[in-house]
């Protein structure tokens, strides 16, 4: 039997919750009684009164130490109001001005740019060689580089011998990652929120505002999009946000990720897979079934936010209603339709629950239609040894919990303007068979 074809949601009359996941068949269990575990992340336990710092230096990622982090990409700016991308500034210029958002390569990637060249023979495009040959041409971009892979050595174990019997030019050398590299970082400007005072008050995605959300997602797109263009190996390039140390950050300062790969991840594999055999899937066990249990939280003309089913952590489901399936699809109205619900659900979660947010669209080599979504989970909860035995997981709340966890959240947040407008709970039009992807026609 498919596990579509099984019932996928089942309450028992003591209120035990039994779930199934459809796209991924995970099994997932509620167990009344076992839910008082706290949910905000270890750090909020002893906060500490904050010594401000203009410009903010607590991290690496701050943007009072542009130099501790690899050589810049591209940045966002406000110029005059508006947001303008500048493309690798000369080092000189760093520190003009504060960079909004900035892309950078990570230091440790996970698939790295020795991957590419082995396995594919892949060399850094054009673009790409011009761009490390302008910088190291810079005397202080140089030493940059230069101090920023002694850094990486010495981090990796290297002593401090080893690094000084490796020459320049090898040095140099393994600076192709920070050029032409395909695991990539966005940083938002913010360390702590403006008006911070503790060291709990951390700038997460929902302190942004929903404009900000908004030119966050673009630049992370736009960046996505470059990635494709300068490594023709990329079959998909796999975007996740961890957020705090319970889901794996080694950073508390925001920042997205982008890991290009040369194959699609098990997890899109499966679900197109099945969409292949169910193409109404993703309205069938997802946002019609969401809307048939009352598990939508809130919805706009372009998108729909609902608690999932299925998930080891409570989830936050969010489906792009377009017929557009890839993010870099999207217009400009329906990506800030997506991004608004995307940061009202992040909003009303506040800064203090650590969660991935992970996106999942249509490969760039797909023909199977997907509509892009994102899941927002929760890192709430603790692997039982019964979890191992049996692959049956105990999730910690009831679907409908997190639903009512969040509702009133984000009534409140509305009345105080820090959302964008859209509809919530009851107000939902809920309208069947609304995610259009199925309609969808390749656009380039
Ligand atoms: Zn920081």
């Amino acid at each position: 039997m498919n596990r579509l074809d099984r019932d996928i949601l089942k309450i028992m009359p003591d209120g035990t919750e039994k779930h199934i996941n459809p796209f991924t068949g995970t099994e997932v269990w509620f167990i009344p009684g076992r839910r008082n575990r706290p949910f905000a992340s270890k750090r909020t336990e002893n906060p500490e009164k904050i010594v401000k710092h203009s410009p903010e230096d607590y991290c690496d990622f701050c943007a009072g130490r542009y130099f501790n982090t690899t050589p810049e990409k591209s940045r966002i700016v406000l110029n005059n109001g508006q947001y303008e991308c500048q493309d690798q500034l000369a080092p000189e210029d760093i520190f003009s001005k504060p960079a909004e958002f900035r892309r950078i390569s990570n230091l440790f990637e996970i698939v790295t740019v020795n991957y590419w060249k082995k396995n594919f023979n892949y060399k850094l495009s054009d673009k790409n060689q011009r761009r490390k040959e302008k910088y190291l041409s810079s005397e202080l971009g140089r030493n940059h580089v230069i101090a920023i892979i002694n850094m990486k050595l010495k981090l990796s174990g290297y002593s401090e011998e080893q690094i000084k019997s490796i020459s320049v030019d090898e040095k140099l050398a393994m600076s192709d990652a920070f050029f032409g590299g395909a695991h990539e970082l966005i940083i938002p400007r913010r360390h702590y929120t403006e008006a911070a005072e503790y060291t709990t008050d951390l700038n997460a995605s929902g302190s942004l505002t929903p404009v900000e959300h908004a030119e966050y997602f673009r630049f992370t797109i736009q960046s996505v999009r470059d990635i494709y263009d300068n490594n023709r190996y990329v079959r998909y390039v796999s975007v996740f946000q961890n957020w705090l140390r319970e889901a794996g950050a080694s950073f508390d300062h925001l920042h997205t990720q982008l890991v290009g790969l040369d194959e699609w991840g098990v997890s899109v594999e499966r679900e197109l897979e099945l969409a292949s055999r169910y193409p109404n899937m993703y309205n069938e066990f997802a946002a019609n079934f969401a809307a048939y249990n009352n598990f939508v939280i809130c919805e706009n003309d372009f998108a729909i936010a609902f608690a999932d089913i299925g998930h080891r952590n409570p989830t936050v489901a969010i489906f792009s209603k377009s017929e557009h399936c890839r993010p870099s699809e999207h217009t400009e109205q329906e990506l800030k339709g997506f991004s608004d619900i995307v940061h009202g659900i992040h909003a009303a979660m506040g800064s203090n629950i650590s969660c991935n947010e992970e996106w999942y669209y249509m490969p760039v080599d797909s023909v199977i239609p997907m509509p892009w979504h994102v899941l927002i989970k929760w890192r709430i909860s603790i692997q039982a040894g019964f979890e191992g035995g049996t692959k049956i997981y105990v999730n910690p709340m009831a679907v409908s919990e997190v639903r009512d966890y969040l509702v009133p959240r984000l009534f409140d947040l509305r009345y105080q303007n820090r959302i964008a407008p859209f509809a919530i709970a009851e107000e939902c039009p809920v309208k069947p068979n609304s995610l259009k992807y199925y309609l969808y026609k390749r656009t380039t």
